[in-house]
């Protein structure tokens, strides 16, 4: 244990969280420091509550991820749950799990800050938590708690055959940067020492992979555009898993099958550059890596006039649509052959 988080403590720890967390919403009635917190209860009358894990060697690799960072992401995962409701996230807890060994007292407020600069983009308040000291891993784990503003939330039981599918903004970037951390690329350094570079790349490329990266290390919740679609969608979840695998979910929930055009999927270019440079295929990175957090829906309209009102430059692109029958998704391949569109990542059963 480094000797500056020894002699703080565990009192001295969360008396340092409570003070980096003092800004607070007008919600909350009593925050960090006594057994629960208070808070009011949303005018909506609906909280929407969510939780994720992140777990070091599962989610990520101190190696490469910047503590400050790593506490962004933490809470990033969660507001993009709440945000594929259609809500609003209000509140935080934080469960920390403190490796014996191997995390700074610096490192850990860098991790505390980062938390709080996301906290604070979303009007989050950190409320509560546990701290507790973890043999191996560090273990972030978030609740978030919010609510609906307009009362009405977005579920993946919503879509009916005849349905359009859409995402919003590019798939396969995070994957991407993983395979650019991997390889030894970071976040402002352009081309990892010691491997030939190839002719073909050149800024361009290299400006793809940096955006990739920073798209695995600090995803952006899509909270307003998920709230500009309960206008619009009919079912909606966010994607975690890849969409291969959450167009999944939304057929199973709705009862209803997909057809997915291949083609149409909206690839990063970063995965399109990793995949060049690392024998894999792009639309791969897209359909099945996971982690994108971008917003997957249904709807019977399109949905980009809603969306550019509430987030400019960001497009929904239709990539398929809902009919009846087996509740299972198909890929269209751009020569015509229909496939199972399966994949995705099982924490219990490892890749598809
Ligand atoms: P108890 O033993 O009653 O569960 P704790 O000593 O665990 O209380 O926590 C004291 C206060 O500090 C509580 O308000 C708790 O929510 C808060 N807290 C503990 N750990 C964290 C953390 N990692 N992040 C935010 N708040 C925390
Ligand atoms: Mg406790």
């Amino acid at each position: 244990m480094d000797p500056a988080l020894a002699a703080l403590g565990e009192f001295g720890l969360i008396g340092l969280i409570r003070r980096q967390a003092a800004r607070r919403s007008p919600g909350t009635l009593l925050g960090i420091g006594d057994d629960a917190a208070v808070v009011a209860i949303p005018e909506s009358g609906k909280l929407l509550m969510t939780t994720d894990m992140l777990l070091e060697g599962v989610h990520f690799q101190r190696r490469w991820a910047r503590h400050r960072d790593l506490g962004r992401k933490a809470l990033a995962v969660n507001v993009s749950d709440i945000a594929a409701m259609g809500g609003s996230p209000l509140y935080a807890l934080l469960g920390l799990g403190i490796p014996s060994s191997g995390i700074a007292l610096d490192e850990l407020k860098a991790l505390l800050s980062g938390m709080e600069e996301e906290a604070a983009t979303h009007g989050i308040t950190l409320v509560g938590g546990d701290t507790c000291r973890s043999q191996g891993a560090l273990v972030l784990s978030v609740t978030l708690v919010g609510t609906s503003a307009s009362g009405s939330v977005l579920v993946r039981s919503g879509a009916k055959p005849g349905d359009s599918l859409w995402v919003t903004g590019v798939l396969g970037g995070s994957a991407a940067g993983l395979l650019a951390l991997e390889m030894g690329f970071r976040p402002g350094v352009t081309w990892p020492a010691g491997i030939d570079k190839p002719a073909w790349l050149h800024e361009t490329e290299e400006a793809a992979i940096q955006t990739a990266m920073a798209a695995h290390l600090t995803p952006a919740a899509r909270v307003q555009a998920g709230q500009a679609l309960v206008g619009c969608a009919t079912a909606m979840i966010d994607i975690s898993d890849g969409v291969a695998s959450d167009v999944g979910h939304l057929c199973r929930e709705s009862q209803v099958s997909a057809r997915v055009l291949a083609d149409r999927i909206p690839i990063h270019p970063g995965a399109t550059v990793m995949a060049q440079l690392t024998g894999r295929n792009a639309l791969d990175l897209a359909s099945r890596g996971g982690e994108d957090y971008e917003l997957l829906f249904t709807a019977t309209t399109d949905p980009n006039p809603l969306l550019a009102e509430a987030v400019p430059d960001l497009l929904a692109t239709r990539i398929g649509d809902m009919s009846g029958g087996e509740p299972i998704a198909r890929l269209v391949q751009a020569n015509g052959v229909v496939e199972p569109l399966l994949g995705g990542f099982d924490h219990l059963r490892g890749a598809a």
